[in-house]
């Protein structure tokens, strides 16, 4: 079989658990498999390095950042090789302009569109193993980049799709991919299998284990995935198709993200063209918005306008509410501590009944609603920060996860 295994930044966080992940693999390589591994930074490695470009400069240019990011990765590829060679293994590793990985959009969070896979498959069939750092690529100008956080996920599954690999195996600090996050949450439970579109929605709402936009390429080519455990032998979850899962429960997990910022424009004009003069701006300084709600208004005159986004673009949206002529109302208030709370589940869609149950839990633990949106198999609150962890519990229980 042709595997590709991915292992992420705790994996390969210490010399011990590099020679660890070289064992892992050995043991694959002789079972028979063909092996090719997409490692990710040691962990904490990125973060220091954005750190270090911070302490040079806030605006530091973006090309020469992914230069530095990419470093990270560099390092692991080359130790693990060199630990598999050490064991008497034809290992080798490629940097990402020696296959080359293209990528295509902007430093820092461009994605992959293709790679050559003839030379390491050329390897591969010598029974060689290769070893391939996650993250990055390289433009079609020649430029070294990356493709946003998490993202050796998306890695693994560019590889499985190119090398039309029988598996793609992620190998991280946790045994799956959990009810809700597992080191927040002890009584969570591992789901041993689960459908794309929940694993999407749990990663888009905040559950890291798995990058967001390699979940959305596994789907979109249909290729299986696997996460399990770098640390034990347990059984991992499996993330497939999801006509072949069996739904008993009405929510299959609980995510949430803590990094939300709320804004209410207060007495805003009831009109045509309003809204879109507001998000307008919003738009063209790169701003995601969330969620949005508006009032009904009373007198048919004003209206107020709620919406959630990122926190780290709160000062921006404000200084573009507060200065832009365009947009007009009576006041503004802000919340930057909120957090979202979310509950996903493919069988949501056959329980009348979830959407209630979930408010009425949070009232019984007397925390505030102050934002809501659904889709067929999610139903996300705003709430204050503070709650976050009592929400979760409260829900995991309701929900019969625990
Ligand atoms: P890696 O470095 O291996 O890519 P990550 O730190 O990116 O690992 O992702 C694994 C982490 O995701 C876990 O340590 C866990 O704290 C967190 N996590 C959040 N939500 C979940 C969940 N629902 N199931 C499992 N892990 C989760
Ligand atoms: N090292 C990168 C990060 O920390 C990529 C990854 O680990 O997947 O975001
Ligand atoms: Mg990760």
């Amino acid at each position: 079989m042709k595997k590709v295994l991915k292992f992420g930044g705790t994996s390969v966080g210490s010399i011990e658990r590099i020679q660890h992940v070289a064992n892992i693999i050995k043991k694959e390589r002789d079972a028979g498999n063909q092996i090719i591994a997409i490692v990710s930074a040691m962990s904490g490695k990125t973060n220091e390095l954005i750190d270090l470009s911070n302490q040079i400069s806030k605006k530091f240019d973006k090309r020469e950042l992914d230069v530095l990011l990419s470093s990270g990765e560099q390092v692991t590829c080359a130790l693990l090789t060199g630990a598999l060679i050490d064991q008497n293994l034809n290992a080798k590793s490629w940097l990402n302009w020696q296959i080359p990985i293209l990528t295509s959009g902007e430093h820092t969070n461009s994605r992959i569109i293709n790679m050559n896979i003839s030379k390491i498959n050329e390897h591969l069939s010598r029974g060689g193993i290769a070893i391939v750092p996650g993250f990055q690529g390289i433009s079609e100008k020649g430029e070294i980049t990356t493709i946003g956080r998490g993202g050796s996920d998306a890695t693994a599954v560019a590889f499985a799709k190119a090398f039309n690999a029988d598996s793609c195996e992620i190998y991280t600090d946790v045994d799956g991919v959990f009810s809700s996050d597992p080191n927040k949450i002890p009584v969570a439970k591992k789901i041993d299998q689960i459908s794309y579109d929940e694993m999407l929605e749990l990663s888009s709402l905040g559950a890291k284990v798995m990058q967001p936009s390699a979940v959305q390429t596994a789907m979109m080519y249909n290729i299986p995935l696997e996460v399990k455990s770098t640390f034990t032998d347990r059984k991992g979850t499996k993330i497939f198709d999801q006509e072949n899962i069996d739904y008993r429960k009405s929510v299959t997990g609980v995510a949430y993200s803590k990094d939300d910022a709320k804004i209410t424009l207060i007495g805003v004009e009831d009109k045509p063209g309003v809204a879109a003069n507001i998000f307008e701006p919003m738009n063209k300084a790169q701003i995601n918005i969330d969620m949005v709600i508006q009032n009904i208004s009373s007198d048919q005159k004003t209206t107020d306008v709620t919406f959630t986004i990122k926190r780290n673009d709160f000062l921006k949206a404000k200084e573009i509410l507060e200065n832009n002529k365009n947009i007009s109302y009576k006041s503004l208030t802000h919340n930057d501590k909120v957090a979202k709370v979310s509950i996903v589940g493919a069988g949501m869609v056959s329980t009348p009944g979830v959407t209630y149950r979930m408010f009425k839990a949070l009232a019984d633990e007397k925390i505030n609603i102050l934002a809501i949106s659904t889709s067929e198999i999610k139903l996300s609150v705003i709430i204050d920060e503070e709650n976050t962890l009592n929400a979760i519990k409260k829900l995991h229980t309701i929900f019969e996860l625990d």
